[in-house]
């Protein structure tokens, strides 16, 4: 068979530790064979983030905003144990925050669903996109403890010297105090990210707050999503014949929790850490969930939602054998290959994608997987393999449908 040939560089983000092995064995076993791959590769791996001081993590932002499309490994986010195992120069930031301010982006995180791995809600029959607002909120707020009797107040200057005061509460006693913040250009983009997504995808968008009681700070929040969505998506959802529904959070929750799945559902910061896990969960694992960055200007950048699998890694070292789960990383992989090929209008490309999708989850479904699904399947005798031999049954069954 003749390899499948690339016209546009796909930016490659190498990592760390025992996600970095499953890289290079996914690269030999799954995309080598089959594509003559054109990747402008970023080594994100600890050592040389600190070899450049973090340069190469600007350097691989850059290279996104230039191609357009990314494919990410997992890669440490050093603290203090890290400094001392790396013997670092200085605490890097976490890689994938300094990606993020640099590409402004939304995290999408999907689950990816398996017959045999089923979600503890047995109406979900697709799978429920979450998207974050990772900006501002309770995550960036200012509290105060007060102690005993008196006035709390909530005081604005404006620039041109004007000053807005109102009461909050007047405490008669002990209690808590907190102010927070969110800018309408973080709360546009944020909007933008959830509606190309949802056009990308071809499914329904929900948002929700409780902007009843929060009519000001919760009520922008809708007004914002309103407005971009008339101004600048109502014709593309009518033509894609999909939706955009707001409703407040409590009735989301409910309305969640019935409905078949196969929406993108966009959380408010708080929201959004909350029902992540709660839906990661409620599908099964974290090593079966993508994820990818949405840019507001339409950069995309594919990742596995979980870490480094530290644990993994130190057996691996030992000399152990593994059985770590690498559905994550392969589906970031064929995310970003996809997105190339649609992008590039490289069809063999985006098949080739669809394929190793299909033939990733059919290995599961055949009854071969790795240990941490053996002890979730409702699978009858399935069988455990490690970590090469999982992606080598893949690779046998791509073969046969390719
Ligand atoms: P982790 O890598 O997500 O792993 C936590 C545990 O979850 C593992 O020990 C393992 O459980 C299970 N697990 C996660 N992924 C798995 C997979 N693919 N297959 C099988 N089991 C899996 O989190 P961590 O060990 O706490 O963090 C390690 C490093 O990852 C940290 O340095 C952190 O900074 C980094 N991190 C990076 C990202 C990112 O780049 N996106 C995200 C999160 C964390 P058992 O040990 O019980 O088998
Ligand atoms: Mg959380």
């Amino acid at each position: 068979m003749e390899k499948i040939r690339m016209t546009t560089p796909l930016v490659e983000i190498d990592g760390d530790e025992m996600t970095r092995i499953l890289w290079a064995m996914i690269k030999d076993e799954l995309l080598n064979p089959f594509i003559d791959l054109n990747t402008e590769y970023y080594d994100l791996g600890l050592k040389y983030r600190d070899e450049t001081d973090d340069q190469v993590t600007i350097d691989a932002a850059n290279a996104i905003k230039k191609y357009g499309v990314g494919v990410k490994c997992a890669t440490i986010t050093p603290n203090a144990a890290r400094m001392e195992e790396y013997n670092l120069k200085q605490m890097y930031k976490s890689p994938n925050g300094t990606l993020r301010a640099i590409l402004d982006g939304t995290v999408f995180r999907t689950p990816i669903l398996a017959k045999g791995i089923e979600p503890v809600v047995s109406r979900w029959e697709k799978p429920i996109t979450i998207a974050r607002h990772a900006y501002g909120d309770v995550y960036k707020n200012t509290e105060y403890r007060v102690e005993g009797k008196g006035t709390a107040k909530l005081v604005f200057e404006a620039e041109n010297g004007t000053v807005s005061e109102q009461t909050i509460f007047k405490f008669e006693g002990p209690g808590v105090l907190q102010g927070m913040y969110n800018l309408d250009s973080s709360i546009e983009s944020f909007a933008r990210s959830c509606f190309q997504y949802a056009l990308s995808v071809n499914e329904d968008l929900w948002f929700a707050s409780k902007d009843t009681i929060s009519k000001i700070y919760d009520g922008n929040f809708k007004e914002v999503f309103q407005r971009i969505y008339d101004t600048e998506f109502k014709e593309k959802f009518e033509q894609a014949g999909i939706t955009y529904f707001y409703t407040l959070i409590d009735d989301a929750v409910a309305r969640i929790m019935k409905s078949k799945g196969g929406i993108v559902w966009a959380c408010k910061n708080y929201d959004g850490d909350v029902f992540s896990d709660m839906l990661s969960s409620a599908f099964g694992s974290l090593a079966m969930m993508t994820s990818v960055l949405v840019s507001p200007d339409g950069y995309y950048e594919y990742e596995a939602a979980h870490g480094t699998v530290q644990r993994h890694y130190y057996k691996h070292l030992a000399g152990e054998e593994t059985s770590t789960n690498s559905v994550a990383t392969i589906f970031a992989w064929s995310g970003a290959l996809r997105k190339r090929g649609e992008l590039d209008h490289n069809q063999a490309l985006v098949t080739f994608a669809d394929k190793l999708e299909q033939a990733t989850i059919a290995t599961i479904e055949s009854g071969i997987m790795t240990g941490d699904l053996t002890l979730i399947t409702t699978l009858p005798n399935p069988k455990k393999v490690n970590s090469l031999e999982f992606i080598q049954a893949i690779r046998k069954t791509l073969e046969s449908i390719l």
